[in-house]
């Protein structure tokens, strides 16, 4: 059982390749830079690493690069995507990775019989940015769809990235026969295996900055365990198909506040809530397909808790 993760590097995959490792899986892992201990480090001394974790080092935009990775695959996880703020070069730092990347991987798919599926780890920024009214009684699913004129109008360039990325995987996947599925997370928390701070984590832990007030905005979270599961849920389920958007609760930033000061009193947390425009609507989120692919949810506090606890040797505790 050999399956190929690209971006291993990363919060999400990190914790993809513990649970793959787990289940007995031989995993072909792609990493930009290798030499780098902080990249794979953290993978190398999993459980079950030695033994079936090996390490390639194909470029995403390396045509063909991918070939030899995927070659003898079941199964292949793209998860490798940008995924950070102040972008100066949009086209080159973050839609060519995406898009590009997300073909070429997919192109070396299309050429070897014995892979079954291709999770892609797409986003719910590639479902909910098309203008469509938002509100506290409207429920997103599924058959929502981020319009990429509106994301460019915006100057929404991450949300940009990841719709283009899966029009493209699908159109692609279906040009070519291959079986493909999402994972469509919301915003991810928890606890974190590496040993940098992501991109989603990054907003509550600046809750605890010392300022007198948190913003006024919104979150749609998610265990990053459950979404790491839910990509190995989608692979092993045959029945598993199309996209899976995943998220546990959608809170106001105030929630979270307030379940961290339970957990953790002595955290220097704002008070009170910033005096400005919301900073995004709020809208529920359907759980219907996450749950029928059999994911659990980690509640929130759970959530917290551990990804205090992960970082508290370093950054957390100031
Ligand atoms: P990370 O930033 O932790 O991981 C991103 C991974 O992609 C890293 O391995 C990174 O490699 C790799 N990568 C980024 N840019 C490039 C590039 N130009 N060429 C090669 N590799 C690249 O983020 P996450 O784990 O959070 O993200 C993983 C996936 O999940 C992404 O596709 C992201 O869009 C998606 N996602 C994340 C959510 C979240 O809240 N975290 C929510 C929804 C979707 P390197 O370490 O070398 O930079």
């Amino acid at each position: 059982k050999v399956v190929c993760v690209t971006g291993v590097s990363g919060y999400i995959a990190s914790w993809l390749v513990k649970f793959l490792l787990q289940r007995g899986y031989t995993v072909k892992a792609t990493v930009r830079d290798p030499s780098d201990p902080k990249k794979s480090e953290h993978l190398l001394v999993l459980d079950g690493a030695k033994e079936r974790l090996r390490l390639f080092k194909p470029q995403l935009l390396d045509e063909g690069a991918f070939d030899s990775v995927v070659d003898g695959c079941v199964g292949v996880f793209h998860t490798a995507s940008p995924f950070y703020h102040n972008i100066k070069d949009p086209q080159a730092e973050m839609l060519d990775p995406a898009v590009k990347g997300t073909l070429n991987v997919l192109r070396s798919c299309a050429k070897v019989p014995s892979i079954k599926r291709v999770v892609i780890t797409s986003s719910i920024a590639a479902i909910v940015y098309n203008g469509r009214p938002l509100g506290p009684d409207v429920v997103v699913d599924e058959t929502w769809f981020s319009d990429p004129a509106f994301c460019e109008k915006s100057k929404l360039w991450y949300m940009l990235s990841k719709t283009l990325a899966e029009e493209a995987a699908r159109k692609f996947a279906k040009e070519n026969g291959i079986d493909m599925v999402t994972i469509n997370p919301g915003l991810v928390i928890g606890p974190l295996l590496q040993p940098t701070v992501n991109t989603s984590v990054e907003p509550i832990l600046k809750l605890n900055n010392g300022a007198k007030t948190f913003p006024n905005a919104t979150f749609r979270l998610i265990d990053v365990r459950d979404v790491a599961n839910a990509h190995v849920l989608a692979f092993e389920n045959s029945s598993a198909c199309g996209r899976y958007l995943l998220v546990e609760r959608a809170v106001h930033c105030s929630e979270v506040v307030q379940a961290l000061r339970k957990l953790y009193p002595a955290l220097s947390l704002p008070e009170k809530c910033a005096d400005e425009k919301l900073s995004a609507p709020i809208f529920q989120v359907s759980k219907e397909r996450e749950k029928s692919l059999g994911v659990k949810f980690t509640p929130l506090e759970v959530s917290l808790k551990d990804m205090v606890e992960s970082l508290k040797e370093n950054i957390f505790s100031g």
